[in-house]
């Protein structure tokens, strides 16, 4: 069974207990606003252009066996509707101006990976992560992967959005050892707004996976304007109280560090006039979360 990535991440000490090694799964079902990884939401690879470092030498048009890129007054461009994703053109840039982003990989592949870093985990009580994008948008291969961890007693972290058909939790939920859960708006349309889909499916796979006993550590971006006033904290901080695991909460303070990527891809950044909530306001959060009986952390 293959399946599509787009980066593997060693000795990360973010993505759950211990040194991980995270593997980012293409495609997700979401858009948010504030998304780090832009390149992550096609489930397919793609050649990404970055007109700055492009030196139009012409190399990428000429090689292009659909005819795809034309020179327009934003450089060589591809149209996305013949673009195939062969990566031809990222092959022959020069100038590294073409970045071809994902690339097609089977099981064994990943596992190869995944045990050059046993050592690490078993000294540490890390393991693998697997996140995205949205792992769960390619359920066969990550359950694929997740059961031959378990077999290696390998510990699992899968990074979620939730949204997902309630038959891919029931197929991975045995061989995951931890979720991180986020949750980003408790009202339906403006989290409908902000991300492209409602919460109703998320919140439900929530509800059924604390109602499994799964451990779920929730993951709340705080967004400033969007998610940290007091109606949202309120619904939030009784929904999760309501949850029979009572979950624990990591805040994640919103920082602008992926305004880089987006104007490196061309890509327009929605985000461009917040900035990032102060250490004051980020206890205040968390200080208020906890009222309600959660256990609750600031920061990633
Ligand atoms: S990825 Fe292939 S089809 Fe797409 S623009 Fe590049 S060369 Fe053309
Ligand atoms: S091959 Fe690279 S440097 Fe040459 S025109 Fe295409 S994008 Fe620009």
């Amino acid at each position: 069974m293959t399946g599509v990535i787009f980066d593997i991440k060693r000795y990360s000490i973010h993505d759950g207990p211990g040194i991980r090694t995270t593997i980012f799964l293409k495609g997700c079902p979401l858009s948010c606003w504030w998304c780090h990884n832009p390149e992550s939401q096609s489930a397919f690879s793609e050649v990404i252009y970055r007109p700055d470092r492009c030196i139009g030498c012409g190399a990428c048009e000429a090689v292009c066996p659909v005819g795809a890129i034309a020179l327009t007054q934003r450089g060589y461009v591809a149209d996305p509707d013949r673009c195939t994703g062969c990566g031809e053109c990222a092959r022959v840039c020069p100038a590294e101006a073409r970045e071809m982003i994902g690339r097609v990989v089977n099981v064994e592949d990943i596992l190869k990976e995944i045990e050059k870093d046993v050592l690490f985990f078993d000294e540490s009580g890390g393991g693998v992560t697997f996140s995205g994008g949205e792992p769960l948008s390619q359920p066969g291969f990550l359950g694929e992967i997740l059961k031959a961890c378990r077999e290696r007693d390998i510990h699992t972290v899968v990074d979620t959005c939730g949204f997902a058909p309630r038959e891919a939790f029931e197929k991975i939920e045995p061989f995951v050892r931890l979720f991180l859960f986020d949750l980003k708006i408790m009202d339906p349309e403006i989290h409908r707004n902000f991300t492209s889909v409602s919460n109703e499916l998320i919140l439900s796979n929530l509800q059924w996976l604390s109602d499994q006993g799964a451990k779920v550590i929730i993951r709340i971006p705080v967004i400033p304007g969007v998610n940290d006033n007091e109606e949202n904290m309120e619904a939030t901080g009784k929904f999760l109280a309501g949850l029979p695991s009572r979950p624990e909460v990591n805040l994640l303070p919103y920082h602008a560090s992926a305004r880089e990527k987006y104007r490196r891809f061309g890509i327009p950044y929605r985000m461009a006039d917040i900035s990032p909530s102060s250490g004051e306001r980020m206890k205040e959060l968390s200080d208020r979360l906890a009222q309600f009986g959660l256990a609750v952390s600031t920061g990633g």
